[in-house]
């Protein structure tokens, strides 16, 4: 199955451009990696993906349906820039955030024992079963991430989207987190990562879009690091690229 299929989409704030004419496909179970420099329009290729923005022209199919009739929330798990470092105002626990992601399956029904065995297995699949009962917003950047994730696995969720998730997350604490993703996408989640460090990304993903406006490179992971793709998105730019080891 198709999970993401963009047809020559291009979209502009006012009159800059910032996606021009890109095609792509994500495949169930492709761990996409997608990287450009800064302002290179990562965030808003993702948002277009989402259906969070309406693309100037070009065509977007989410899982095999256009973007604007898809309704199926609870199949994509999203991890904005914001949400790592924001707690949100909303004092609610680990646990029952996690549950929230148990809401479209149930309906106007109760939340049932199953329901709380999901959630359970969710919070010990990322690794953060003891801080069940901890309020969201006193925890850190990585274990609030992997409570996102959380939910998106108890929603059943067959897409992950992560935003540069591990900012501000020490580098112990993001090896941990990316062995979370491999391991997950491992279990046929689909996953499409905007990173910066493209060290983690040549190394986690199986297929890489690398764009600065326009499309560098779509394709496996080996071809590209074979190619000139990365040198020709960031050369234009004059940004350093960020190695990691
Ligand atoms: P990246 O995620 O690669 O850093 P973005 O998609 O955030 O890039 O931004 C792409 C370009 O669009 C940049 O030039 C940025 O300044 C511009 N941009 C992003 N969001 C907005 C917005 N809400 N309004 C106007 N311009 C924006």
């Amino acid at each position: 199955m198709t999970v993401v299929d963009l047809d020559h989409v291009t979209f502009a704030y006012d009159d800059q451009p910032a996606v021009r004419d890109v095609s792509l496909t994500v495949e169930e179970g492709d761990f996409l990696g997608l990287i450009g420099p800064n302002g290179s329009g990562k965030t808003t290729l993702l948002h277009l993906m989402l259906g969070l923005l309406e693309p100037d022209s070009g065509r977007i199919e989410l899982f095999d349906e256009p973007v604007d009739a898809f309704d199926d929330g609870e199949r994509i798990g999203y991890v904005s820039q914001q949400a790592t470092s924001r707690g949100g105002t909303m004092p609610v626990t680990v646990r029952e955030a996690v549950t929230m992601g148990r809401f479209a399956h149930v309906g106007h029904g109760r939340i049932r024992e199953d329901d709380r065995e999901i959630v359970a297995d969710a919070l010990e699949t990322v690794g953060i079963d003891e801080l069940a009962d901890r309020q969201v917003n006193q925890l850190s950047g990585g274990q609030r991430q992997r409570a996102y994730i959380a939910r998106a696995l108890a929603s059943e969720a067959d897409l992950l989207a992560l935003d540069e998730p591990t900012v501000g997350v020490d580098a112990e604490s993001r090896d941990a987190f990316y062995q979370l993703l491999e391991s997950l996408n491992d279990d046929e989640i689909t996953i499409i990562l905007i990173e910066h460090d493209i060290g983690v990304v040549t190394d986690r993903a199986n297929r890489i879009a690398c764009i600065n406006t326009e499309l560098y490179h779509h394709g496996d992971t080996e071809s590209f690091v074979e190619s000139d793709a990365l040198t020709e998105a960031y050369g234009a730019t004059g940004q350093v690229v960020h190695h990691h080891h």
